[in-house]
């Protein structure tokens, strides 16, 4: 069976057609500037055929679906002959709540559940739900699945997701950790352990998935005990342009001190902080490491920021789980990023961590595979296992369809 995976934002489409036998990735595509003032643009592949569209309109999320089916199947640059190849389809859906604590198939209920979590996710949820519903317009009858960000993390004991504000605000509006890059740590912290051949079971994992937007989780048996994002992902790490954990008296302080609403304050806390708002030039790690190791000591900062912010979630995961046996690397930086990984094992031999230099400088630079970068007498296996959210979107999907 062939299943295409959504990703729909506020203004683009990303998607995947995957076909299951094999799992073989056949055509990936984006469809960008939905519903925006300027034209739009498109932009597939399937194996070396490009498939471009640019300087039209794209009025909504209907439309940017239209002409995901129709570069799908295009003829010469196209995967598939018709629609009716498509077996499937799998959404990402960044906020499931506490209702989803797997993925479902797509129905009415469902839907709602997804539009009550909007104020959880106001800034993805409603794209999400236009995604569904386009693809529910233009293929009607293909199932749908929905694929929650928060839902590995539904596991987490009470200990760990509440807050400390007076119960009545999680009883009332929900308020508590939810944490997100679920799918990405459940692909991780699963493939782990099937490359090295051992079960789940007594394991205790920590999970390290640094991208634009990075969280840490802890794993124990196959579940999530602990992760480092919150109601929202602003929390924990410091990111590309997010600022991560911080004294919440801080919002105030600026708010009142800069004549800025909470809302504003937030905005800024998302969008221009984190190793923007600390290095001053960009939230790409590559740039930040150019300007860092050119000693620009604004760069240099945001660097070892993050570096000993990783550090610190390592050892209190590694405190929560009462030890640790895997550290795993994933996604953009994780994945790439030799001399990050060595910078945040170096002095963590105390928790039974040895990096080999040789393996880890192996694994780098678009060239992630999956590998251990500890060395053979280090009691804490320490990996790199690029992420594939995909991949598990598809499966769910799979799985759920044809039971
Ligand atoms: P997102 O959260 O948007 O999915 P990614 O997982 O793609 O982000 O990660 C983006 C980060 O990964 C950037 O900071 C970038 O510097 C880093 N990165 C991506 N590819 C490479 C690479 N080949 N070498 C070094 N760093 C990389």
């Amino acid at each position: 069976m062939k299943i295409l995976v959504v990703n729909a934002g506020s203004s683009s489409l990303k998607y995947q057609l995957i076909d299951m036998e094999g799992e073989k990735v056949i055509a990936k595509g984006l469809v960008e500037r939905i519903g925006m003032p300027q034209p739009g643009h498109q932009k597939q592949t399937v194996g070396g055929k490009v498939y471009e569209v640019s300087g039209v309109m794209i009025e909504n999320h209907v439309q940017a679906t239209e002409m995901m089916l129709k570069a799908l199947q295009d003829p010469e640059k196209g995967a598939i002959r018709s629609m009716v190849e498509i077996g499937a389809v799998g959404h990402r859906v960044l906020h499931g709540g506490t209702k989803f604590s797997e993925s479902v198939i797509v129905n009415d209920k469902v839907k709602d559940a997804i539009r009550e979590c909007i104020p959880l996710g106001p800034l993805h949820n409603p794209a999400n739900l236009m995604g569904i519903e386009a693809c529910e317009k233009v293929m009607p009858e293909t199932p749908q699945v929905a694929v929650f960000d928060t839902a590995f993390h539904q596991t987490m004991p009470p200990k760990a997701y509440m807050y400390g504000v007076p119960k009545k605000y999680f009883t009332q509006y929900g308020v508590r950790k939810y944490g997100f890059h679920g799918t990405s740590h459940r692909y991780v912290s699963k493939r782990v352990c099937e490359f090295l051949g051992i079960s789940p079971m007594g394991q205790r994992i920590i999970i390290c998935h640094l991208g634009n937007g990075s969280s840490l989780s802890a794993v124990v048996d196959g579940k999530c005990v602990d992760t480092s994002m919150g109601l929202t992902p602003l929390d924990g790490l410091l990111m590309g342009t997010r600022c991560g954990t911080l004294d919440p008296a801080v919002v105030q302080f600026i708010a009142n001190n800069e004549n800025m609403t909470v809302d504003e304050v937030l905005n800024m806390m998302n969008k221009q902080s984190g190793l923007l708002g600390i290095g001053g030039k960009s939230n790409d790690m590559r740039d930040v490491d150019a300007a860092a190791d050119n000693y620009d000591g604004d760069a240099m900062l945001a660097r070892d920021m993050l570096v000993y912010g990783i550090q610190k979630y390592i050892g209190s995961y590694a405190a929560a789980m009462h030890g640790v046996d895997m550290i795993v690397f994933t996604a953009g930086i994780g994945e790439n990023n030799a001399a990050l990984r060595e910078r945040v094992m170096t002095g963590m031999e105390w928790l039974g961590a040895k990096l080999s230099h040789a393996r880890n400088a192996s694994c780098a630079d678009g060239k992630a595979t999956e590998c251990v970068i500890s060395t053979d007498d280090s009691k804490v296996k320490i990996l790199v296992i690029p992420t594939n959210e995909e991949i598990m979107i598809a499966r769910d999907t799979l799985e759920l369809v044809t039971k």
